[in-house]
């Protein structure tokens, strides 16, 4: 099953850690993973994901986005860019510990050469819509990924099976045409898209029965992600290497799976906060009762006391979600709304001018 990490996670810190532990943190995690001298197959990816973690963590501004947004928030960062302004002389000066450091290179060079070549395929976004109760358990939820891939009966080329496209005779198999104007004593060249081939730089006679000649056909991919416990709204979940495929056999990029909640008949979400609106009869609240009002595991009983007024909130600690990365719980608010009798039946009607007299002689100075 293809993993998301939590970079707090990678780091063993929690969410509220200070710099100072960061700091710690990654120190005690790179020497034991530096590849230089971890000799074990993973020790790389190792590295490489505790140094994308103190990257983000110990820049207050990508924290701050990666808290609120998950993976999604720190997306678009480069290598360069997380771990540019990491200061290796100061966190591992004076250990006597080899970066492998050489003249022109960067510190990290060894480690994070970007290797020439074909490019990565770009990242994908889906949306992922879980029942409330899944934030307080986590677990697998599918995700279901609809994205364009090769046409298999073709082989990607568009062509129909056992026929081969040619080069485009218009352009040279370029996809451009170069036009040459003069005007005056100036010559301007234009690069146009070639219209023979569309600026694909080749010819289809038989297109591909499958793909209509694309090339491309869509498919869907069912993938199981695991849902953090307490995870947040907006929040995205990284599924490394099943993004888009990427151009001229470059690696795949990677899957965002962005988490919405589903909206709950009886609860509402508040970061892990629930609110429950609760219809309390007159009587009850002038008198206080029990009230019985729903959970995400069930139902909790909750005391209203005696002369409660509308809208008063109540609360119930801990009854909320888990906190994401936390060791809290959110609380459970419920909204009294109390409810007034809009018919009466003739004992009422009896019984409440009782009231209004009783009230009437109450306020009589
Ligand atoms: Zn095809
Ligand atoms: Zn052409």
């Amino acid at each position: 099953m293809p993993a998301q990490h939590d970079y707090y996670e990678i780091l063993g810190v929690p969410r509220d850690a200070d710099q100072k532990a960061v700091k710690k943190a990654f120190r005690q995690l790179a020497l034991k993973y530096h590849p230089d001298r971890n000799k074990s197959p993973d020790a790389e990816e190792k590295f490489r994901e505790i140094a994308e973690a103190y990257g983000v963590l110990s820049d207050p501004k990508k924290r701050a986005d990666y808290d609120a947004r998950g993976h999604a928030g720190v997306a678009d960062f480069t290598e360069e860019d997380l771990f540019g302004g990491i200061d290796f002389e100061d966190l591992f000066g004076g250990l006597g510990f080899d970066f492998g450091r050489r003249p022109g290179a960067g510190i990290f060079d060894p480690v994070f050469r970007r290797r020439p070549g074909p490019r990565r395929g770009p990242n994908l976004e889906v949306g992922l819509t879980i029942p409330l109760d899944r934030v307080r358990t986590g677990g697998e939820e599918v995700v279901r990924v609809h994205r364009p891939a090769n046409c298999t009966a073709c082989d990607g080329t568009g062509a129909k099976a056992g026929t081969k496209p040619r080069a485009c005779p218009e352009c040279d198999s370029s996809g451009q045409k170069v036009q040459t104007q003069r005007k005056g004593t100036v010559t301007v060249r234009q690069i146009a898209t070639c219209t023979a081939c569309s600026g694909r730089g080749k010819m289809i006679d038989t297109p591909c029965p499958v793909c209509a000649g694309r090339g491309q056909t869509e498919q869907e991919e069912t993938l199981k992600v695991t849902v953090p416990v307490g995870v947040e709204e907006g929040m995205a979940l990284r599924v490394p290497g099943h993004g888009l495929s990427g151009e001229e056999g470059g690696a795949p990029g990677d899957l965002y799976a962005v988490v919405r909640t589903r909206a709950h008949p009886n609860l509402e979400r508040h970061g892990a906060d629930l609110w429950h609106t609760a219809l309390v009869e007159v009587a009850d609240a002038a008198l206080g009762t029990k009230l019985k009002v729903p959970t995400l595991d069930g139902s909790a009983e909750v005391a209203v006391p005696p002369g409660v007024q509308p809208d008063t909130v109540l609360r119930l600690k801990g009854k909320g979600l888990p906190e994401f990365g936390g060791r809290r719980a959110g609380d459970l608010f419920v909204r009294l709304q109390v409810r007034l009798p809009e018919r009466l039946s003739s004992k009422e009607q009896e019984l409440y001018q009782q009231l209004r007299s009783s009230a009437r002689e109450r306020a009589r100075p």
